[in-house]
């Protein structure tokens, strides 16, 4: 029997925001046994959870989710009492390029993750299961207006699709089985520990080593960024306070075109490597758009806010200086992530 109030599996905890959630729970909830469970993909790495590994709160279990004997396993061995649940394929180049995996991860192990808890929670209203999502359900927006929690699906790219797929199983599986859900779509998250084929880290990489900024068609797509820490802490509130059922959008009313943002950060870049004004920006190239690319995408984070009180913490300029700061200094964790499968991604995406 587990000697701690609740154990919590994370799914995709050594991937992104995962690493985050996971370290802001096992650090603030030591009455918490936290479980990552996680597959390792090429986009998760047990480097990013150095600092945590050792608390006696933490145990990492290497899994997919979409093994329904994996599962069993984990849920045999811990008496697992929540769920939340961030492993998914993220990255939408990658399923322009190869769908199916998103499908898999995304919709069947979402949905057989959902099983496996149904058959072990005897009193589903005991348990919670949160369903980490993206804004990029609802499409694409108009010069003007933001999405808000009822704005209805809309998804564009195969990414999109899998995501909207696996929030309506778990709505879905919410009224029809009962199962005690939340759900929190938020926009583009930065901050350190993301994988350098996201748009900042890339960014940064390609600018240190001389390589050229690859931006898509004209570089006015708008996207909003929320600091990844941010929604970590959104994501522990919704967690503890949410509503069984509720859906919550979370986002840092923060818009930049692309081409603005790649300016911003490659100013950033001349002042901190002592490079002449407008260095780096000599190296910013267009390539062909992404297909069926999204023009805008705008958070309406204001249920969030009033309800539970949520805020960012820091401006995104303060963000940007923290992140740009970051890669800098870890050198050794960004070679560590890119090499092997990554160079080949990459010679195919922008060469
Ligand atoms: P990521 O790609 O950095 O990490 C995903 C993690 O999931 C990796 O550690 C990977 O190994 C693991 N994983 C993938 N498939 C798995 C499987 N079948 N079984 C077990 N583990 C598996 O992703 P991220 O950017 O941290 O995103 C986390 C979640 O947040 C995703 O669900 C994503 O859709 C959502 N989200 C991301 C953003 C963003 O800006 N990155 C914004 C909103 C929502």
């Amino acid at each position: 029997k587990e000697k701690f109030k609740k154990v919590v599996l994370i799914t995709g905890g050594a991937g992104f925001i995962g690493s985050h959630v996971v370290k802001i729970m096992v650090r603030r909830y030591p009455e918490y046994h936290i479980i990552n469970y996680d597959k390792l993909t090429y986009a998760g790495n047990l480097e990013t959870l150095k600092e945590i590994e050792s608390e006696e709160n933490y145990t990492f279990f290497k899994g997919d989710i979409c093994s329904e004997s994996d599962l069993k396993e984990v849920f045999s061995k811990y008496d697992i009492s929540d769920v939340i649940h961030l492993a998914a394929e993220s990255h939408v180049d990658r399923s322009i390029s190869g769908p199916m995996e998103f499908v898999l991860s995304n919709v069947v192990g979402t949905v057989n993750l959902m099983n496996v808890c149904r058959e072990n929670w005897s009193d589903l209203n005991n348990h919670v299961f949160y369903h980490i999502s993206t804004d990029e359900v609802y499409g694409s927006l108009g010069e003007e207006g933001l999405f808000e929690e009822t704005t209805p699906y809309d998804p564009r790219s195969p990414y999109s699709a899998s995501k909207a797929s696996s929030d309506h199983f778990v709505r879905a599986y919410h009224h029809t089985y009962g199962l005690n859900i939340r759900i929190s779509n938020c926009s583009n998250n930065y901050g350190s520990f993301q994988f350098p084929e996201k748009l900042i880290p890339l960014m940064i990489h390609n600018a240190v080593e001389g390589k050229d900024l690859p931006i898509y068609g004209d570089g006015l797509n708008i996207r909003d960024w929320l600091w990844v820490e941010d929604h970590a802490n959104a994501i522990d509130l919704i967690f503890h306070k949410g509503k069984n059922g509720e859906t919550y959008n979370i986002g840092g009313l923060n818009e930049w075109t692309n081409i603005d943002l790649v300016k911003r950060l490659a100013a950033i870049i001349d002042q901190r490597l002592e490079r002449p004004e407008g260095t780096t920006a000599k190296q910013i190239k267009f390539i062909k758009d992404r297909a069926g690319h999204d023009r805008r995408y705008a958070i309406d984070a204001s249920k969030l806010e009033k309800e539970l009180g949520w805020k960012p913490s820091i401006t995104f300029e303060e963000g940007l200086e923290n992140t740009v700061d970051w890669y800098l200094t870890q050198q050794k964790w960004v070679q560590g992530v890119i090499s092997g499968e990554y160079q080949t991604y990459y010679e195919k995406q922008y060469n």
